[in-house]
């Protein structure tokens, strides 16, 4: 890696600790990713924003259902699509309306997880498309302290210009503000400019099948592309599937949950593969126990 990277200075003196890893960051998506994705969250998520949408639009339920999916194909959530159509939400209404009455209590305490959390020794960045409300809330329910994390990029950070005074609210389509979320380049951008540490080094925990196909297929096109601000190319980060019980042909590794990570990834302690690291964790009746019987979901938002 070249000495000018914008990488490079970034890098923690904690990142030592682990001297044999082959990471020195890991970023890690919070929702059916820190919890399981059988919480029920999902479609009372789908049902707020379906609500969002008649109430907002005047339309009947079944549209705003089909509306909903569409925007999801079109522009990657429904937030995105409105804004991009020329809709006027303001990003906090929207979030505070499909996410702030969320039953959060489905969300269960997971001790065992802000214990993991805690022993990873490299740099830890929580990489979400969610708010920053949300994002507390979901910590909160589950037991994590924000302050596990060294950085947070969530839906504020990526689009602050749809906030404050810089809030644009164009009459054109060329004029419109784009909402930025995974798994678009500069969301991906954003993301491992937090990391701060090179590609290589970088490993990325995320349920989103089209999360993680759209960073590889990015650094397949970026690793060709001498034109592009970072010029190393994505590809070299290691991807990890979470929620799932095969690996993809874009992930590098596999995981039911979370609670799997000291077993499936072990280098991320610098213990080779094949030995879980000792961290002091009781490992009767952790949840990956529990987790291998349940099937995770997927939010469509
Ligand atoms: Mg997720």
């Amino acid at each position: 890696m070249a000495a000018n990277s914008p990488f490079v200075s970034f890098v923690s003196t904690s990142q030592t600790m682990a001297a044999n890893s082959p990471f020195d960051c890991v970023l890690l998506d919070l929702d059916d990713t820190l919890y399981p994705g059988n919480t029920g969250l999902g479609p009372v998520l789908k049902r707020n924003i379906d609500e969002f949408l008649v109430a907002k639009l005047g339309i009947t339920a079944e549209d705003a259902a089909a509306m909903r999916v569409e925007l999801f194909r079109s522009h990657g959530s429904t937030l995105a699509g409105l804004i991009a159509l020329g809709h006027d939400v303001h990003p906090d209404e929207y979030h505070s309306y499909v996410h702030g009455r969320l039953p959060y209590d489905r969300i269960a305490a997971d001790p065992q997880l802000a214990l993991v959390l805690q022993s990873i020794p490299q740099r830890k960045v929580l990489f979400t498309n969610s708010d920053r409300a949300h994002m507390k809330r979901a910590l909160e329910r589950l037991g994590v302290d924000e302050d596990i994390f060294d950085d947070v990029v969530c839906f504020e950070t990526m689009n602050p210009h749809l906030f404050g005074e810089e809030r644009v609210n164009g009459d054109v389509a060329s004029e419109r503000p784009v909402v930025i979320l995974k798994p678009a380049e500069d969301a991906i951008m954003a993301g491992l400019l937090a990391a701060g540490t090179d590609p290589r080094r970088t490993i990325f925990l995320d349920d989103s099948e089209r999360n993680i196909a759209a960073g590889k297929a990015l650094g397949l096109r970026t690793a060709l592309d001498k034109e592009k601000r970072l010029s190393q190319p994505y590809a070299y980060v290691s991807f990890v599937a979470v929620g799932k019980k095969v690996r993809s042909k874009d992930a590098d590794y596999a995981m039911e949950s979370i609670g799997s990570l000291r077993l499936v990834i072990p280098e991320i302690w610098g213990a080779i593969a094949g030995e879980q690291p000792e961290l002091g964790i009781e490992k009767k009746g952790m949840r990956s126990e529990l987790d291998s019987f349940l099937r995770p979901t997927t939010i469509q938002a």
